[in-house]
Order: C-alpha cells, then structure tokens, then sequence
C-alpha cells in the first residue's frame, strides 16, 4: 500500500506541475480533494480500530488532531465520517464518484452516528439524493430536524451538550477588542436578531460595511442600556465608560498625554470629546491633579432640556437617519469641549453612528436658517490602517 501512497505523491506533483492553475476545473478538482479526505476518513478510522493511538497514549481524537495538523474538531469528524462509511456503501460510493462532496457526505455520517443511537438506519439513496438537491445549509437543517423526529431525547440531551460549549471571549488587541465565542441556537439567534435590527444602513450617506454596521450595532447596543440606567449597579455605581483625561486632552492640545480608558487602552481626543458631549464623560484630571466630575455638574442636557428636545426631534438629526430620538444623546453643535453652551439652540439629538461621524469621522454641523446641515470632511483620507499596523513617523 506504501508504494500506492507513492504513486498518489508523485502523482500529486505531477499535477501541481502539468496542470495550468488557469485552466482546471474547480469543481473536478474539489472532487479529487473530496475523494481523498474520504479516503482519509478511512484510513485514520482503521488506525484507532487497530488502536494506534493507544501506542503513544493519546485519545484517538488527539491522536488524528496532531498526525494529520488540523483541529481536535476536524479530527472528530474525520474519525466519525471513516467510521460511518463503513456501513454506508452507497454513501461512500457516491463520495468516490464526485456524486456528493465531502461536507454533504460528512452531514449524512454525523445524521447516522446519531439515529444509531437508538439502532435505526437512514435510507442512504433518499440521503445522497437530499445531498444533491439541497444547499448545505439546507441539508444540514433537514438532517437536524430528522434527527429530532427519530431521536428527539437524544437531540435535546444534544442541544443541552451544545450549550454547555457556550463561551465569550473579550481581549484587548492592537488597541482594539476582539470578540469570539460560541453561543447555542437559541441565544445566537437572539443575539443576531437584536444586531441585525440596528444593522441597517443609516441614511443614504452611509457607506459602511455590513459587517461594520454589525459592530456598530453592537456598541450601539451597549450604550443604549447603559444610557437607560436599566444595568444592574455595581458596588452601587451603574456601569459607565470610565476616561481619565487632562483639560489639555480634552481640548486635543498639542503635547497633551493620551486620555485613557479604565484599562489603560489609549483613546483619541476626539473620542473624548464625543464622551464628554454627550455626557459619558465623568471625569477630568486637572493640571493639579484634582479630579473633577464634569459629567454630573456640567452634564450635556439637564432632563427638561432633554424632555424639550424630544418634543422638538422624533429621530437622529443626522441626514436621512431613522433611529428614534430614544436611542440618540445630545450633540452639542458647538462643542461643549471648546466652549459650547448646553442651551437647546446648541443641542441636537444624534445616534450613536452620527456622532461619531461628526467628532471623529471629520463631518461638520452648521446651523442654516431654523434647520442645520452635515458637511462632509472636504478631503477623505483614502489610506488605512490594518488592525496592528502603525503609521510612519
Ligand atoms: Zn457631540
Ligand atoms: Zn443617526
């Protein structure tokens, strides 16, 4: 067998040689690919019956994990599908002709591990026939709801194990959060119905991304509660962003230190600014070192004024905007940083996309008549910064 693996190598040079990346055909080629990850599944399935991984004492999962480099998950499901394939000749053989791929091929495995569970069989042809009329997606959601009509003890005792894999992950990087994490059917979909709410573009001068408005959403999301005061308190303080600051900084006056975050994260002065418009802002270092809350003595809008605005406003004021006024805070047109009274002339009701757009995203407000107008920053700074890079000096 060693010297079919031989020819299968030399075979696969060959190939990486003769054949023209411009020319092959995507889908035989995935089927070559697919054919061999089957075969794959095999091999490594005959290696924990032979019980190879006992040798070096790791579980066969590890074992496949670390021999063939890809994720414990990965292996688990190569060890299952090699397993599977043994007692589905059909499925396997519509996997060798390139009939079905490897994924399909993989969702039907997984569907017979789990009816096996209570001795039942799958009709393999209506299975490699779902396969080649369903997307994925589909064939995934039709194995699922299978596996619940067959097994349904076993599909909760399942969705139960699904949940207890739930896990969030929040680490700072680059200057930035990074989120990962798994959440269980139900809570994702909660999740994602809430994000997808806030997702949409905001206007017709939004040129956001969907996935920035997605983050937007999020942050959005945060803030609203956190401005409600609906959060639980914590050591008798409801949960609020926390800057420390200078007066220098929260001008944004040359040489004045970084403001900074609870955590020590650097934040821009013109964020400051925004924190301090709306009155997130709490407190200011001053040159002496005294610190002084800003945010409850001088706070953006006192509750009449912000009641008198409502009245005024029904939505954002950004151009075009319909998020309601509910979920805005209080811009003042002349920055409150440089001076700007909060007087309701100078007050204006902008969500959470807006005002960033206006402190730090380089838009202007000016008052025109009874109304005001957003200006565009005049010149766009074309050039990016991927996450971890620096400017040059
Ligand atoms: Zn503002
Ligand atoms: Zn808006």
């Amino acid at each position: 067998m060693v010297d079919g693996l031989e020819k299968l190598e030399s075979g696969a040079r060959d190939f990486d040689l003769l054949v023209d990346d411009d020319f092959v055909d995507p889908s035989r080629l995935a089927a070559v690919i697919d054919r061999l990850q089957g075969k794959l599944c095999k091999v490594v399935n005959r290696a924990r019956q032979r019980g190879d991984h006992l040798l070096v004492g790791q579980s066969a999962c590890a074992w496949v994990a670390r021999t063939c480099s890809i994720s414990p998950t990965s292996a688990a499901d190569r060890l299952c599908v090699g397993e599977q394939l043994e007692s589905m000749p059909r499925v396997d053989q519509a996997l060798r002709s390139g009939e079905i791929g490897y994924q399909a091929a993989s969702v039907i495995c997984h569907l017979q591990k789990h009816v096996s569970e209570i001795d039942a069989r799958i009709d393999e042809e209506m299975w490699v026939g779902n396969a080649r009329k369903f997307s994925l997606k589909d064939l995934r959601d039709i194995a699922a709801s299978t596996w619940h009509a067959v097994d349904p003890e076993g599909f909760c005792t399942a969705v139960e194990e699904n949940f207890e894999r739930r896990q969030l992950f929040i680490s700072e990087t680059d200057g930035m959060y990074r989120l990962d994490g798994w959440l269980e059917a139900e809570g994702g979909a909660a999740v994602k119905t809430a994000i997808d709410a806030l997702a949409k573009p905001l206007g017709v001068a939004d040129r956001r991304s969907n996935k920035q408005r997605r983050a937007d959403a999020l942050v959005e999301m945060a803030h609203h509660v956190m401005n409600q005061g609906v959060l639980p308190r914590r050591n008798g303080v409801r949960p609020h962003i926390s800057v420390t600051t200078t007066i220098d900084g929260l001008k944004g006056e040359l040489g004045a230190a970084a403001s900074e975050l609870q955590s020590g994260m650097p934040v821009s002065s013109k964020t400051v600014q925004r924190l301090a418009c709306d009155g997130t802002l709490s407190r200011v270092l001053k040159a002496d070192s005294v610190v002084t809350d800003v945010g409850r003595a001088t706070r953006s809008a006192s509750p009449a004024q912000w009641r008198a605005l409502k009245a005024r406003h029904q939505w954002c004021a950004g151009p075009g905007c319909d998020r309601p006024v509910n979920w805005t805070s209080p811009h003042h047109i002349e920055f409150w940083s440089h001076g700007g009274a909060s007087n309701l002339t100078n007050l204006l009701p902008l969500c959470y996309y807006h005002h960033r757009l206006v402190h730090e995203g380089g838009w202007q407000v000016v008052r025109a008549g009874e109304g005001v107008r957003f200006i565009p920053p005049d010149r766009v700074i074309a050039r990016s910064r991927a996450p971890g890079m620096r400017w040059a000096a």
